[in-house]
Parts: structure tokens; sequence; C-alpha cells
């Protein structure tokens, strides 16, 4: 072969090497292109799936606390139920949904005391303003001499101190119940402060045929508040007098024991069933409402001795046998 032969094969091989080459990228760009293409709709896909699987897994994890939103926006002052079903709870929300539901039932049992609360005042206060009315309305028919105006008076003024012993009573509860009510303590000999209650309620015990007496077992002089301690025995004297037989005994004993103060009053009355023990602490309970229907019981006290009690750290205890009498045992820190 001569050489322009030689070089006209040479150029035709080239030529066809480079269409080849030129036909190979061509392919590759196109292949590169359709993977690309591939790999973003892939990647959109997974992506979307992505947002739409997480978006859909918080929902379903949150549905149980939106059931619980639901639950709370039902609750009412006229239903105080949450309606939610703790079966289908997560057990990470279950806690939180019990302690609502145990709070609630306490808010449902506040909520019944502040009415019951408000019938009862209602009704104590209604004997009193009755008899007042009455007597005010009575007096006023005709002229009448000036004794039987003293005596109306006199009427008026008996019912107008029930009143006010009840608001008395009611405002104390209230001074606890705010916290308002502080301790003012001081050195006190409490055997002498019992003393002193006793003799101020005697009279009381012997217009009614009762002995009341007084066991001193030396000085017990202890850090407490003079007027709450007073009150407290005077309440739980009053009680032992007015729930006691004809002819019966009242014990009153005051004793220091290991760093505590211990006061008793010991009565020969009806005493108290075990039922209405669970309760005498309550505000306006009376075993016998007939009994104390005279408007000076109204079931107050033993609740303001417990309040006392308590502000002062001390306990409360009763033991009663019925028809035999009952025995208050109130113990008081001494430091
Ligand atoms: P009240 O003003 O009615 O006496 P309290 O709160 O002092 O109220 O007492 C509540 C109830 O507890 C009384 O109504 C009575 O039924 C009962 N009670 C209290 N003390 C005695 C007692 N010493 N003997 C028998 N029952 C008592």
């Amino acid at each position: 072969m001569d050489a322009s032969k030689y070089d006209e094969a040479l150029a035709a091989l080239r030529d066809a090497r480079d269409e080849e080459l030129k036909q190979l990228d061509d392919e590759m760009a196109d292949s590169l292109a359709s993977l690309r293409n591939h790999l973003l709709v892939i990647g959109s896909i997974t992506f979307s799936a992505t947002v739409l699987g997480g978006f859909w897994l918080v929902r379903l994890g949150l549905s149980p606390l939106r059931r619980l939103s639901d639950a709370v926006s039902r609750i009412s002052v006229k239903d105080f139920r949450l309606g939610f079903d703790n079966q289908r709870t997560p057990r990470e929300l279950a806690p939180i949904a019990e302690r609502l539901a145990e709070t609630l039932g306490l808010l449902k049992r506040a909520f019944a005391r502040e009415k019951q609360a408000a019938a009862d005042i209602s009704h104590e206060l209604r004997t009193p303003l009755a008899a007042l009315l009455t007597t005010i309305d009575v007096t006023l028919r005709k002229q009448r001499s000036p004794e039987d105006y003293r005596e109306a008076l006199a009427d008026c003024r008996a019912s107008g101190q029930q009143m006010n012993q009840l608001v008395e009573r009611l405002l104390a509860l209230a001074r606890l119940d705010a916290g308002v009510d502080v301790l003012r303590p001081q050195s006190v000999d409490a055997s002498e402060l019992a003393e002193q209650c006793a003799s101020l309620v005697r009279p009381l015990a012997e217009a009614r045929g009762l002995e009341l007496r007084f066991h001193r077992n030396g000085p017990a002089v202890l850090q407490a508040d003079p007027a709450k301690l007073r009150e407290v025995v005077t309440n739980l004297l009053h009680n032992a007098i007015q729930y006691n037989r004809p002819k019966g005994t009242v014990d009153l004993s005051v004793a220091r024991n290991n760093g505590s103060l211990e006061v008793e009053v010991k009565d020969t009355g009806i005493g108290i069933s075990t039922e209405a023990r669970q309760h005498i602490f309550e505000r306006f309970f009376r075993a016998d409402p007939a009994r104390s229907a005279d408007g000076l019981h109204a079931g107050l006290g033993l609740a303001i001795v417990k309040g006392y009690v308590d502000l002062m750290g001390g306990t409360i205890a009763v033991e009663s046998a019925e028809g035999q009498g009952s025995t208050f045992r109130v113990r008081l820190p001494a430091a």
C-alpha cells in the first residue's frame, strides 16, 4: 500500500473512532441525566414520605394528649368528672391523668363543702333572726309597760348574742382557712389557765346539777398561745356540760408528760357513737341536731378546737362509750 492510501485509511479509522467516542459520550450524558432524574424523583418521594410519616407519627403520639385536653375542657363547676378513658392511655400519661382525676375529686368535695356551708349558715342564722323579728313584731303590736319593753329587749339581745356567737365562730374558721390566724406564744401555766376556765363555766355546770372537778398535777408551764388554749379548754368543757346527764360529773385534768402537755376533759354524758366519732370535728356536724336545736350549738365548736390544736402542733383524740360518757384528750408539744 502506498503512503497516501495508508493516510486515508488512518484518517477514516480516526473519524470512525471519534464518531464512536462522541456516541459513547452522548449515551453516557443521557444515562447520567436519566440517573439524576431518577435520583431526584426518589429523593423527593423519600423526603415527602419522611415528612408525612413523621407528621403522622407525631399526630398519633399526641392524640392521647389531645383527648386529655378535650376531657379537661369539658370539666365545669357542675361536672367535675374527667371523661377520659385511662385504659387507652400510654403509660407515661397515666399518672398525670390519675393525679388530675384525684385533684378534681378534691375540688368537687371542696365545692360541695362550700355549698353545704352556705346552706348551713343560712339555716343557723334563720332561727335567731326569726326569734328576733317575732319578738319585735309582738312587742310593737300594742302599747306596753316599761317592764315588758325591757323583757322584749332582753330577748332581742339574746337572739343578737346567738347570731354574734355564730358569726364569731365562722370568722375564726375563716381565719384558720386563710392561714392568717397566727399564734402568739408566751410562757403560760396551763394548769392555772385550765383552772380559770373551769371557774368560768362552773356556774353553768351547777345550774344543770353537774359537778365540775379540776385535777391539778402541779404547774404545767409551756410556750403557748393562751387565747387559743383557753378557747380549746372552754369548748371542751361546754360540750362536757351540754351533753352530760343529770347529776353527772365533768373532770378536767392537766399534766405534763414526757415533754408534752396533756389536757383531759372527761364527762359522764350521753357518749358518742362510733359512726358519729368519725365526723365530730367536721363543721356543722351534730350527732343529734334535734338535741341542740337551741341555735347555740351549730356544730362548729370542735371544728375550731381541732383547727387550734393543729395550729399549735398538737393532737386531739376522743374515747367514748354510748350512755356512759366521753373523754377528750389534747396533747400539745410543751417546747
Ligand atoms: P356543738 O356546737 O353542736 O356542740 P361541736 O362541734 O362542739 O358542736 O360538737 C359537735 C357534735 O359532737 C355535737 O353536736 C355532739 O353531737 C357531739 N359532741 C361533742 N362533744 C360531746 C360530748 N362531750 N359528749 C357527747 N357528744 C358530744
